[in-house]
């Protein structure tokens, strides 16, 4: 729409960022929100319509711009990696690093992705064709370093302090050997989120958004248009919001807007929601969530 973007979510972490979607002139939203392409390592594709994916050419050609950007993952489903082959190779464009494809097929493991701080899940979706939802999980952290313990057993401040951090055991100089876990916390839960847009209704967005911190669903039409999202495979707002007080989330951000709704009818949107679930909103473009670390 003239003044509402298409649907996209950049997960920033330490650096690294993690999209989720690429329709149409998502470049143009990424270089507003000042991201930075560098940091970009990984593109979620949840299927193959085009308000989700024709945003890939741009953004890859966009990053083809910086020196030596590294390598690009692409996970998505059956076909993701003919589309995006093919419009590289029609379009002629060039990248000066490598992109890996990670296809969903039958007998895909359900975790899609893992690198050393975060592991992706998927699952498939109910929509007019073959569609896919993430879950996002920051690895778990090691648990916190008791002080007064370690001095109690007899360990000074110092490098072994550090060592017993990362995980080693050391051996004091009277010999006995002091394994982590006497001086350090039980590990700490990461921080989750779920993407889930383009469904009706099923089983699997329960796996996907169960406990998460922040719930990013579609809330493409009111109530009185039930009737359309059933026949086009998506989601009511009341849908949306029932489903993720049932799934037990932190918060739902409502996203994917039917176009059918101008900005001044967001409030309405978000008000039938909240009827169902007091900690949902609907997102606008640039919205900004800082998930807090757990405890
Ligand atoms: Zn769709
Ligand atoms: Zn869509």
């Amino acid at each position: 729409m003239p003044n509402r973007l298409l649907t996209s979510l950049a997960v920033r972490l330490n650096g690294r960022i993690y999209l989720f979607d690429a329709g149409e002139g998502t470049q143009l939203g990424w270089k507003q929100a000042r991201l930075g392409l560098r940091g970009l390592k990984l593109l979620a594709v949840t299927h193959l319509h085009a308000d989700h994916c024709l945003g890939i050419p741009g953004l890859m050609m966009l990053r083809a711009q910086i020196d030596d950007p590294g390598p690009l993952t692409i996970l998505g489903p059956p076909g993701i990696e003919l589309f995006v082959r093919q419009s590289q190779a029609l379009l002629e464009f060039y990248t000066n690093y490598p992109v890996h494809f990670i296809e969903w097929s039958n007998d895909a493991p359900e975790t899609a992705y893992q690198d050393d701080q975060v592991r992706i899940y998927w699952q498939t979706l109910q929509h007019t064709r073959f569609c896919l939802g993430y879950r996002f999980e920051e690895l778990e952290r090691p648990g916190k370093f008791n002080p007064q313990q370690a001095k109690s057993l007899g360990i000074p401040q110092g490098p072994n302090w550090g060592r017993l951090q990362r995980g080693e055991s050391i051996t004091l100089e009277n010999g006995r050997e002091i394994s982590p876990e006497l001086v350090m916390g039980s590990p700490r839960p990461g921080r989750r989120i779920a993407y889930v847009v383009d469904t009706r209704t099923t089983k699997n967005i329960y796996r996907l958004c169960h406990g998460v911190d922040v719930a990013f669903l579609e809330g493409m039409f009111l109530p009185e248009h039930a009737e359309q999202a059933e026949a086009k495979g998506h989601l009511t707002v009341t849908e949306a919001a029932r489903i993720a007080a049932r799934a037990g989330v932190g918060r739902a951000v409502l996203v994917h807007i039917s176009p059918r709704y101008d900005a001044a009818q967001l409030d309405q949107l978000e008000a039938a929601a909240k009827s169902r679930f007091e900690h949902v909103q609907v997102g606008r473009d640039f919205d900004f969530f800082q998930i807090p670390l757990h405890p």
